[in-house]
């Protein structure tokens, strides 16, 4: 394995390393399906943002600041995991979100709130056409009480952000190792991209026989594409001497947004109860459970040839509650 790449400064704040675990999964018995419990990074820190934060808040104390200023949808996994981490590091947290406040909290909104981050709630049209500006006021505001502000992009995907999932291609690969895994197809969802790209980048140099497939939530291939050559070429930008690879191992698909981010359709919710009541694993419906159906489609139509196959489990169980509706059966 070569160890050529220095990581930036780190804390550490996720369970590591999580388990890669084999499921006996009905609808690709001919291949091996393995999870990489992402999910499992820790019970209120669960998902993968707490693998960025790791390097991003490292950043932000190296930098002086004592308040976190981040953005996301109003059931963001990020956002819960910043709020949390906030409390426990002694940091001010002030959340910037889109769409209308909830009469009562659920999920992870609820979440963040417990963990006593400030929630500024913005209509959709505002939080899309506006979403600097709005981060820069609050920054502003915050300086002008005399605080420290440290403003983290959406998702924490950044060129910081990105080295999460390059340590975590370097856990995998020392679990293949172990499992004697040869070339993988390697399955992640792609929302804000930063998690692709670490592992696209990661696996190229820990694992270069492996595939990465990225299965879009929200926006296109393209975006996604641009999007990982934009956030490695940051990481470069900041780190030129760490030696980082351009990635030519990872593919995107973008056919399971069905209508939109965050909106679910039967074939999502039903992949969720599936493989619940299989394997006991559970996905949530925004993101884990969209790329898991994907992946499954994409393997019924053969597209990918790997005999191993290692969906990265990336959290978001809060996000289950407030879909009770739709996943009552
Ligand atoms: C944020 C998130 C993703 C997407 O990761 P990105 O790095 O933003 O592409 C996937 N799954 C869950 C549960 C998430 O919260």
């Amino acid at each position: 394995m070569p160890d050529g790449l220095a990581y930036p400064d780190r804390i550490s704040l996720a369970q590591l390393p999580t388990p890669l675990q084999c499921l006996s999964y009905p609808a690709v018995s001919e291949r091996r399906l393995w999870c990489k419990r992402d999910d499992l990074t820790g019970c209120l820190l669960s998902g993968n943002k707490v693998r960025k934060l790791e390097f991003v808040l490292a950043d932000a104390l190296a930098q002086g600041a004592d308040t976190l200023i981040t953005c996301g949808g109003l059931q963001s996994n990020h956002c819960r995991a910043t709020a949390l981490l906030a409390a426990q590091l002694g940091l001010g947290c002030q959340l910037v979100l889109r769409g209308e406040q909830p009469p009562i909290a659920d999920g992870n909104l609820l979440l963040s709130q417990l963990a006593g981050a400030d929630v500024s709630c913005y209509p959709v049209r505002r939080y899309h056409h506006h979403l600097p500006e709005l981060l820069h006021e609050h920054a502003e505001r915050l300086r002008n009480a005399g605080r420290k502000p440290y403003i983290i992009p959406t998702g924490a995907s950044d060129g910081v952000g990105v080295w999460g999932y390059i340590a975590c291609a370097q856990e995998l690969a020392v679990q293949f190792n172990a499992e004697a895994i040869r070339a993988p197809l390697v399955v992640c969802a792609a929302g804000s991209g930063g998690t692709l790209a670490g592992l696209a980048a990661g696996l190229s140099l820990y694992c270069p026989e492996a595939q990465v497939l990225g299965v879009a939530v929200c926006d296109d291939a393209d975006y996604f594409y641009r999007r990982v050559h934009e956030d490695l070429s940051a990481c470069r930008d900041r780190y030129p001497s760490f030696g980082l690879i351009e990635p030519k191992n990872f593919t995107v698909v973008d056919d399971y947004i069905g209508p939109g981010y965050a909106q679910g359709y039967p074939e999502v919710f039903d992949t969720i109860a599936t493989l619940a009541r299989h394997t006991g694993v559970v996905l949530d419906p925004v993101y884990t459970a969209k790329a898991f159906y994907g992946m499954l489609e994409q393997l019924r139509l053969d597209k990918f040839s790997a005999r191993d196959v290692v969906f990265v489990h990336t959290g978001g169980i809060f996000g289950i509650y407030p879909e009770r509706t739709s996943l009552s059966r």
